[in-house]
């Protein structure tokens, strides 16, 4: 009988425990005694073997080891004075007999349990570690969130409205703020009820998200008040936006029970099968709502002065209900974790994604992860992924089936300054054609213009944009005249300035060595990352100093070009087929080699020479500008991604080398890259297509691929982007 009641309590009373913990109101208090049982029985079976050595020593400290993990010192002396007791007392029973010797085979049989005991306990213990982590990102993201709305509550958006007001003030532009109330909203309340209330406020939150510029920063001040952080525009354009919400408040509908029902355009119109009583909705229709814009020009030193008083009122930043889903959550990771793995990040049963990105397989070479997954995503960031997350708990759906969802794509090299550089492209514009969530401006600016591209086109790009200052101070706004040949145009302190004074957004410096630029000029970069552009370069010994002078981390742009010099030779890194010794040296220092195709800078005849010869690409960009994306190379960066392809990298090596490896140089935003749960919620659906195709390099030469990447869809920080088109287009 005794082997029954062991087996009992082996196999039988784990799943007892489970079950009271996870019935019991207070699921932490109750493991807490499930786990004081354990003690106690184990200290019964160390009485009835009669005390054995080796087994009763294997026994007593894997029961100490999760007591330990689970209450700390204190309740693991509790356990083990339960342990004691009930060891006195089987003793009693039994009669004390005593078996101290271990005999071989009762050594063996403690084995198992000494082996797998703690590597189990120690995994839990990781992923309890992870999945509290993981919590404690999105509790930061909700500590500045208001629940209902999802927008930032009045605590967070005030101190973005003082550092704004902070940062007009030190640089003397205008901004403005905009502040708005839903007019006769307690008549909507009385008569409909507070869930239509509630919908109505929603329902103007996404208005809200929808309308407003990527930099613009709404917030919930309170009730039914919002306001508008406008950084950078002027009162025409604060009232033109202001206008635009007010213009598309009317055609809100929401039905009365909370839920999202589709928008019309008339209040009187019916959805198509609906049975519900349509006309119980008038939460935010009336005609009324936000019926007048005004906007008055306001001193900031004055309204900062007077509401100074208000900026930190400590308000509650989580309603009650919201902590108490935290709690619970929270209740449950710590019961539910050591046991299973229950434990849901802090949702509450009725929460949603904003957004899940449906049915697709999953590449992300972050984390070797390949498989059909869902993503959640809420708050812009990524919440879950998993095997399959129901629509239902959904706000929206992308269907991404038959598809394949990476990172959101990352171009370290591109031209993205329209209008300001003479080359530039608007970078939101190449959505749709390479897939991008984040590129870098490789240089368009130096630091004469640089804050024109911060103000007129960072600020208002949807794209997350980076950027190398050029060491030019004029960036590369004269070209095709290359900047360096009036080496005066260099100020390497100047730019060092730039790069410290952005330091957010700019990356690093550029310089282009081509033609005969530089000859003794060296390059200067301070203590900043370095992109280096070759191609063309004077001499075979000119190119040797330039790979020279390239340290660890620094970026060798254009690796695989081409282009001839001046003279019309060939002074790439590949000199008659074979590799540069320098150019080994360099790759094996650790610089950066980066694709960079552009329209003349990029050759298969270079490229397979060298990674033949020991000098693969680190990472894979376009190069992209008005002139090269007219070339028959066509260097969009998933079709540059594509001819390596063709080379004879597999799919998940060129998505690395176009998602965490240049999410790291950039080393800006924590998880830019990865689809880990807590990243930035970007990604990039795309269609591989199976040829065969033929590519086209710069310099005329074929080679033939099996299949080519197609972009599809991206999503930029949990909202679409590209495709479905927004509308209206213009103001995203
Ligand atoms: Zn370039």
């Amino acid at each position: 009988w005794a082997w029954l009641v062991l087996a009992a309590n082996c196999f039988v009373w784990p799943h007892i425990a489970y079950r009271i913990a996870r019935g019991s109101p207070d699921p932490y208090r109750a493991e807490l005694h499930n786990l004081m049982c354990d003690s106690a029985c184990g200290g019964a079976w160390v009485a009835a073997i009669g005390f054995n050595i080796v087994p009763s020593a294997v026994l007593v400290a894997m029961l100490a080891m999760d007591k330990a993990a689970v209450g700390g010192l204190r309740f693991l002396a509790r356990c083990l004075i339960a342990q004691v007791g009930y060891a006195a007392v089987m003793a009693f029973i039994t009669g004390l007999p005593l078996h101290l010797h271990s005999g071989v085979v009762a050594v063996l049989a403690s084995l198992p349990l000494l082996l797998a005991y703690p590597v189990t306990v120690g995994y839990t213990a990781y992923r309890l570690a992870r999945r509290v982590r993981q919590q404690n990102d999105v509790l930061a993201a909700l500590s500045h969130m208001d629940g209902l709305t999802r927008l930032p509550n009045r605590t967070h958006w005030e101190q973005a409205v003082a550092s704004e007001f902070a940062r007009c003030r030190r640089i003397g532009h205008s901004s403005a703020v905009v502040m708005m109330d839903i007019d006769h909203f307690k008549s909507v309340n009385d008569q409909h009820g507070h869930q239509a209330g509630d919908a109505a406020l929603r329902a103007v939150a996404a208005i809200l998200r929808d309308t407003l510029r990527l930099s613009d920063l709404p917030g919930r001040y309170g009730g039914e008040e919002f306001g508008v952080v406008l950084p950078g525009i002027d009162i025409a354009g604060a009232s033109a936006i202001a206008e635009r919400i007010r213009k598309r408040s009317p055609r809100i509908t929401t039905t009365a029970r909370g839920s999202r029902a589709p928008t019309a355009r008339s209040t009187r119109r019916r959805p198509r099968g609906a049975t519900a009583r349509w006309d119980t909705i008038s939460a935010r229709p009336r005609p009324e709502s936000f019926a007048r814009v005004s906007l008055t020009p306001i001193d900031a030193d004055a309204r900062l002065a007077d509401s100074s008083s208000a900026i930190f009122p400590g308000e509650e930043t989580m309603s009650l209900k919201e902590r108490r889903r935290f709690v619970a959550g929270m209740g449950a990771l710590f019961a539910g974790g050591l046991l299973s793995t229950a434990a849901r990040a802090a949702m509450g049963p009725e929460d949603k994604f904003d957004l899940v990105v449906k049915g697709g397989e999953l590449l992300d070479p972050s984390q070797n992860l390949r498989g059909k997954r869902d993503i959640g995503m809420r708050f812009g960031r990524i919440e879950a992924v998993e095997a399959d997350i129901p629509a239902a708990r959904a706000l929206r759906v992308l269907d991404a089936s038959g598809r394949l969802v990476l990172p959101g794509l990352i171009d370290i090299h591109s031209h993205v300054y329209p209008y300001g550089s003479a080359i530039g492209i608007p970078a939101d514009e190449l959505v749709q054609f390479q897939g991008t969530t984040t590129m870098v401006s490789a240089g368009d600016a130096g630091a004469n213009n640089f804050a024109a591209f911060r103000r007129y086109i960072q600020a208002q790009t949807r794209t997350r944009l980076y950027a190398f200052v050029h060491i030019a101070n004029i960036g590369l706004s004269g070209f095709p005249e290359p900047e360096l040949y009036h080496l005066g145009f260099a100020h390497p302190e100047e730019c060092g300035k730039t790069v410290a004074e952005n330091a957010d957004i700019a990356i690093g410096v550029k310089v282009r060595m081509s033609e005969n630029v530089i000859n003794q000029a060296g390059i200067e970069g301070g203590g900043a990352r370095v992109m280096c552009h070759i191609g063309g370069v004077a001499t075979p010994a000119l190119m040797g100093e330039i790979l020279n002078t390239l340290r660890q981390g620094d970026i060798l742009t254009h690796c695989y070009s081409g282009f001839p010099n001046l003279a019309g030779r060939f002074t790439n890194i590949v000199q008659d087929g074979k590799l540069m010794p320098e150019a080994l040296a360099s790759k094996k220092r650790g610089v950066i080699f980066d694709i960079g195709h552009g329209g003349g800078s990029f050759d298969f005849t270079v490229a397979e020479a060298a990674m033949q010869q020991g000098a693969a690409p680190d990472t894979i960009s376009s190069d992209i500008h008005v002139f090269s994306g007219n070339s028959p190379g066509m260097p969009y960066l998933t079709w540059v991604m594509s001819k390596f392809m063709a080379l004879g990298f597999t799919l998940e090596q060129v998505v690395r080398m176009a998602t965490v490896v240049p999410a790291g140089l950039i080393n800006r935003l924590p998880k830019l890259g990865t689809l880990q749960v807590g990243a930035p919620a970007d990604c990039s659906v795309v269609e591989i297509v199976q040829g065969p195709v033929e590519f086209v390099d710069t310099r005329n030469n074929k080679r033939s691929g099996k299949s080519y990447i197609k972009p599809v869809q991206s999503v930029l920080a949990g909202v679409p982007f590209g495709r479905p088109y927004h509308a209206p287009f213009s103001v995203k």
